[in-house]
């Protein structure tokens, strides 16, 4: 019998793909289609690719030498052999034991025949029931080795892909459960390790999609004990989002586009490029091997071995077989970069990969990269376990950067740096970046969580330590300075009913990526910051010490860190602790300023138990009688709830630190009760606790507390540290909210900001007043908001009239005069218009080759994009490659646009990717939502395009999480209210339970109920005040 069928066969690196588009003698649909030994793919509908591969042993046939030609569009050919090679071709699919010896032939399947051997099975459908049925993996197979060759289409956006996997059995079971999603399992095998008696003669492979698992489940059951080697051969599509396995695109300077492919695993995609056991906790060794042209350059978590040519135009590369550790980790970037290098102290090799044209900026990076890497060898006195550290620019990367062992990824802005464009914020911001992917190369990925509920392990921990090492390896930036401003946005969120504690139990992929958010990151950190503040640097330090040598390539919980910090005993100065038999630390009464430890045992695992188990955080309130100091601590809520029992009887050990009118030395004291007392040597003027805001509580002062606080800002504000002064600005509006003060003490309290200079009680005084006026904005009260507004310039005017526009001073004056320039040319500050105005009128007449100096950019921008003309003439720069580093700065200033239509133009845009990229979308439409012309069309956009968004952008990830309550937490209506939640009720259930929602739907709510009680009063207040 003879099958004539109508081909088309493209090129696929080494082989060629074989595209079935008619069997033309017989009446059926397009068949799956194996040549010349290459065994089946699984068969979605109407998808008729394969590989051709070629044999081993056999003499190439026609067929095979014209597939091995160059491309050819489409021909018709005679295939002999089809009915008598069919059963045992169907066989071979699913037993690798008869599969042996390819032979030439053509063999066409049915579907149905192939369907037999890879079942979907949901819910219990389909052939087979699917052996598994939770979430998690089971433990009953461990994988121990990933033996991995993929091989990525630029071309035709897809890739190809081998596993092989030993792993060991440890408890008996007929399955092997791993994680799979959206790959086609063309083949998969089960075979004894070397010696094994334990054969498996056949297993079938079933799928669970919705769980992202795949099963093979063996004929006979595994021997407990024993190890196996699964291998599985598949194809997918490179990936459309910017995770798994992802197409990343950019233009060269010529305007050719250029494609590249680079993963993202974090946390649960690395099952979207190869079939693994995608939880944090199986590690396992990783030989990878990739699969390109020779024009292009393949990197991964490990140093090349060798290159192979597999043909004139394909090579195969080697890398070294990886540390232990979790899939989450693994990365592979298939593209055309250039490098720079360096080698740090101790002979590790630092590498920045960036698009060619771009790799004059990458030299920053570079220097700060080998820096920190030094720092951390030193500081966590373990070096650094990998002979080479590669950081990549991306072109199109959703988050800021991705840790990957050897290999961490960037968003371009996050890594690429020009001394002469970049302002002092893009410097700040790399470092920092770069200083927390480092980190987590100890942090997270020698030791890892166990599961997902900890992840603050991994990220509170990089986030405090980019304070800490960016403070000592670049002290010109203070970085202090902007510690801070963490705590108070992680408080915004930590203080709603829908906030979580910051260890939590989570299952599926939707809930781990939640974790992703200010709880983790901010608070981990912040709360990280108390600790040490409490137990001191050193003994820190050696905690963290104890706790990564101990857990390297292993996995931990909170306890473990827990117990590695309680055993520690201080060594500060000549006083030496005591470990006692318990394992606790003792300090005698002598030791001074660290006289917390008196009489108590150090136990920093019920302290963080309360910290880290527990929602929210407390507020304490002082009462001052004489030299009697009154404490009280109470679960800060903000919203009209009453709190659960539960969260009622939340009771924190609080590290309580304070400062008084008498003495500068900060006394501790820690405070495991609802109530205390401490007794002060003398009575005081005045007393501020929670000095320099080290502690993640706020503090509410009774009677004339306040009072006398805001006496010493308006008379002597400096003696007490800019960050106290800024955690003070923080307090008293979070005490507004929950009724404890009036608004007009507020107000009161911000009126001595007119002479205040630092960027840090700046920064947070408009943090606080700004959104109140925006508030009035979307309301129409237009005398009060206007009024508001004055009064805000008016108190920075001064300082706003001061500044240079130049890019002179330190690195805090520098993003002070960005910030304030910025706010008084949006403002429309008259003075700073007509400054703005004039740059931008000599920059456009330049064409945008006047250098303006990087610090006022964001402003001068902000201004020129009122105008049609000067909108256009930014969007064009902002295509241009020689502004690459301004891309950010323009789009920005493209989305203040009053004009509706440009607006609308911009998110459609955004969401496309053609001329703005895709990236940048979740940033655009929330700078439009605050843009008092926009903030309609967002929400009307978000409603349209909800289900794009979360495909692009997924389920759960911070980017949804930051549109859904950037484009609504200025609401403060009832009716907007109903909106908001009538529609999120409308999405299916997975969307409508999403913890953003809930946090957008009670910032609303917590909205309403503040302008339904302070806006006379601010009218008042202003009438009086600010005439
Ligand atoms: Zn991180």
């Amino acid at each position: 019998m003879t099958a004539l069928v109508q081909l088309t066969v493209v090129p696929f690196g080494s082989k060629r793909l074989v595209l079935i588009t008619q069997l033309l003698n017989r009446k059926r649909p397009p068949y799956q289609f194996p040549v010349a030994g290459a065994l089946p793919a699984r068969p979605p509908p109407g998808d008729g690719t394969l590989e051709l591969t070629r044999p081993r042993r056999a003499p190439p046939s026609p067929a095979a030498r014209w597939a091995r030609r160059a491309a050819l569009p489409s021909l018709s050919l005679s295939l002999p052999g089809v009915a008598r090679a069919r059963r045992p071709q169907v066989a071979a699919a699913c037993s690798r034991s008869t599969m042996a010896a390819p032979r030439w032939e053509v063999v066409v399947l049915g579907l149905a025949s192939v369907a037999w051997c890879v079942s979907r099975a949901q819910g219990g459908g389909g052939s087979a029931q699917f052996p598994w049925d939770r979430v998690r993996l089971p433990g009953h197979v461990v994988p121990l080795h990933y033996h991995l060759l993929i091989h990525p289409n630029l071309t035709t956006l897809t890739f190809t892909g081998t596993v092989a996997i030993d792993v060991t059995v440890t408890q008996p079971t007929r399955a092997v459960v791993l994680h799979s999603k959206r790959l086609r399992v063309s083949r998969a095998g089960l075979e004894a390790g070397a010696g094994s008696t334990c054969a498996v003669r056949e297993v079938r492979v079933l799928e669970h999609p919705s769980r992202e698992q795949l099963a093979l489940l063996a004929s006979e059951p595994l021997c407990t004990g024993h190890n196996y080697t699964l291998s599985i051969q598949y194809s997918a599509n490179l990936s459309d989002s910017f995770h798994g396995f992802y197409k990343s695109t950019y233009r060269t300077r010529e305007g050719e586009l250029r494609v590249l492919a680079s993963t993202h695993f974090e946390p649960t995609s690395a099952r979207m490029a190869f079939p693994c056991f995608d939880e944090p906790a199986f590690k396992a060794r990783f030989s990878v091997k990739i699969r390109r042209e020779p024009n292009h350059l393949a990197l991964s978590n490990m140093p090349l071995v060798k290159s192979v040519n597999i043909a004139s135009w394909l090579v195969e590369d080697h890398f070294d077989t990886s540390v232990k550790m979790s899939t989450y980790l693994v990365a592979f970037i298939v593209s055309d970069f250039k490098s720079i290098s360096k080698v740090t102290s101790r002979g590790v090799k630092v590498s920045i990969y960036t698009v060619p044209e771009k790799i004059n900026q990458a030299h920053y990076a570079l220097d700060a990269a080998v820096k920190l890497l030094d720092f951390y060898e030193d500081y966590f006195s373990i070096p650094y376990p990998l002979p080479k550290q590669d950081l990549a620019a991306i072109p199109d990367f959703q988050s800021g950067a991705m840790e990957n062992w050897g290999l961490t990824t960037y968003r371009e802005s996050a890594l690429l740096y020009d001394p002469e464009k970049s302002s002092a914020s893009s410097r700040l911001w790399i470092t920092m970046v770069i200083a927390h992917e480092l980190a987590h190369q100890w942090f997270g990925n020698l030791v890892t969580m166990e599961w997902w509920n900890d992840l603050w392990l991994n990220e509170g921990f990089a986030k405090f330590m980019e304070l800490l090492s960016v403070n000592i390896t670049h002290p010109e930036l203070r970085v202090e300075d902007y510690f801070l401003r963490r705590c108070f946005d992680a408080m915004e969120v930590d203080a709603l009913n829908s906030s979580h504690p910051v260890s939590t139990p989570v299952e599926d992929p939707a809930q781990i990526l939640e974790m992703f958010d200010e709880v983790s990151y901010e608070k981990g950190s912040c709360i990280l910051n108390m600790l040490r503040d409490y137990l001191t640097a050193d003994v820190f330090k050696a905690g963290l010490v104890q706790y990564l040598q101990k857990y390297s390539y292993q996995n931990t919980k909170n306890e473990d860190l827990w117990d590695s910090l309680t055993n520690i005993c201080p060594t500060v100065g000549t006083d030496k602790g005591e470990l006692q038999g318990d394992g606790f630390c003792r300090r005698n009464q002598q030791s001074s300023s660290n006289a917390h430890w008196t009489k108590e045992t150090l136990d920093v695992k019920a302290m963080m138990d309360t910290w880290t188990l527990q929602k929210g955080f407390p507020l304490l309130t002082i009462t001052v009688r004489g030299k009697n100091v009154h404490l009280q601590q109470e679960h800060y809520r903000k919203g009209a709830d009453s709190l659960s029992p539960t969260e009622n009887g939340y009771l924190w050990h609080i590290p309580l630190t304070y400062v008084t009118s008498n003495s500068h030395t900060v006394q501790r004291f820690l405070m495991r009760t609802k109530t205390d007392v401490i007794i002060l040597p003398e009575e005081a003027e005045w007393i501020k606790f929670n000095v320099d805001m080290n502690g993640y509580y706020i503090v509410h002062y009774e009677d004339d507390g306040w009072d006398r606080l805001i006496s010493l800002l308006r008379e002597n504000h400096t003696m007490i540290s800019s960050n106290d002064r800024a955690s003070l600005i923080n307090n008293i509006f979070q005490l507004v909210r929950i009724k404890k003060l009036s608004i007009s003490k507020a107000f009161d309290l911000t009126l001595y900001m007119k002479r205040e200079t630092q960027i840090m009680p700046i920064l947070q005084g408009m943090n606080e007043l700004v959104p109140i006026y925006k508030l009035m904005e979307r309301r129409d009260m237009d005398d009060t908001e206007k009024q508001l507004k004055d009064y805000i310039v008016n108190l920075f005017k001064d300082l706003i009239d001061k500044q240079l526009w130049s890019d002179e001073g330190s690195v805090s004056e520098r993003m002070l005069r960005q910030s304030l320039l910025l706010f008084a040319c949006v403002r429309r500050y008259q003075p700073c218009v007509d400054k703005a105005e004039e740059y931008f009128s000599k920059w456009q007449k330049s064409n945008g080759t006047l250098r303006l100096p990087a610090d006022v950019k964001t402003a001068v921008y902000a201004v020129g994009a009122q105008t049609s003309e000067g909108w256009d003439f930014l969007l064009s720069k902002y295509q241009h490659h020689s502004f690459s580093v301004d891309k950010d700065k323009i789009a920005s200033a493209l989305s203040l646009t009053r004009n509706k239509d440009k607006l609308q133009w911009l998110m459609d845009e955004g969401l496309r990717g053609d001329i703005i990229k895709t990236q940048d979308f979740p940033y655009i439409i929330v700078s439009i939502a605050r843009n008092p012309s926009g903030y309609h069309l967002a929400w009307t956009f978000l409603r349209e395009n909800w289900e794009k968004l979360i495909k692009k952008f997924e389920l759960g990830s911070s980017s949804i999480a930051g549109i859904v309550t950037g484009v609504t937490n200025q609401y403060s209506t009832r009716p907007q209210l109903a909106q908001v939640k009538e529609f999120f009720s409308s999405l299916e259930e997975k969307s409508a339970q999403l913890r953003c929602i809930q946090q957008a739907i009670e910032t609303i709510e917590d909205n309403i109920q503040w302008m339904d009680r302070y806006f006379d009063e601010i009218k008042m207040w202003l009438q009086k005040n600010h005439p």
